[in-house]
């Protein structure tokens, strides 16, 4: 993971910090997606307080890089496992239940999104797609 991260960091030319990596390592710890204040919080439990912008910052940081994704419906941030290129179209699916969330790649979701928003005249910028539900373990847990 944190050689994956150096990786991406060094090929935007952009530096892998000490406090980036104990954030991403934070994100990554978690099953769930965790919110800045999480994180700050859970950091703070290891060392001094730090300031929260530069806790933001270095996950917006860890954003750009590609490394953790955000969860827009709950602004939150979860780490990114499954390879894929920096600007691929995912699908977001949260489980209600567990918190936790899983990727998936929805080219053909975003293919046909576009089509739709083209025919609708409307230029798009950006585009999110998140499902809820629940997931293969908690479905079998019930
Ligand atoms: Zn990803
Ligand atoms: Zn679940």
């Amino acid at each position: 993971m944190l050689e994956r991260a150096m990786g991406l960091f060094e090929a935007k030319g952009m530096k892998l910090t000490d406090l980036r990596r104990r954030v991403l390592t934070e994100i990554a710890a978690s099953h769930q997606a965790l919110g800045a204040y999480e994180i700050l919080d859970r950091l703070s439990t290891k060392g001094p307080r730090l300031a929260p912008i530069s806790v933001y910052r270095a996950i917006d940081a860890l954003h750009a890089a590609g490394l953790v994704h955000r969860l827009e419906s709950r602004n939150a941030f979860f780490a990114c496992h499954s390879h894929h290129e920096p600007d691929r179209d995912q699908v977001f699916l949260a489980c209600e239940k567990c918190g936790r969330v899983a990727e998936i790649q929805g080219e053909q979701v975003f293919a046909a999104l576009n089509a739709l928003v083209a025919k609708a005249h409307f230029q798009l910028r950006r585009s999110v797609t998140e499902m809820t539900g629940t997931c293969a373990a908690c479905q079998s847990r019930t």
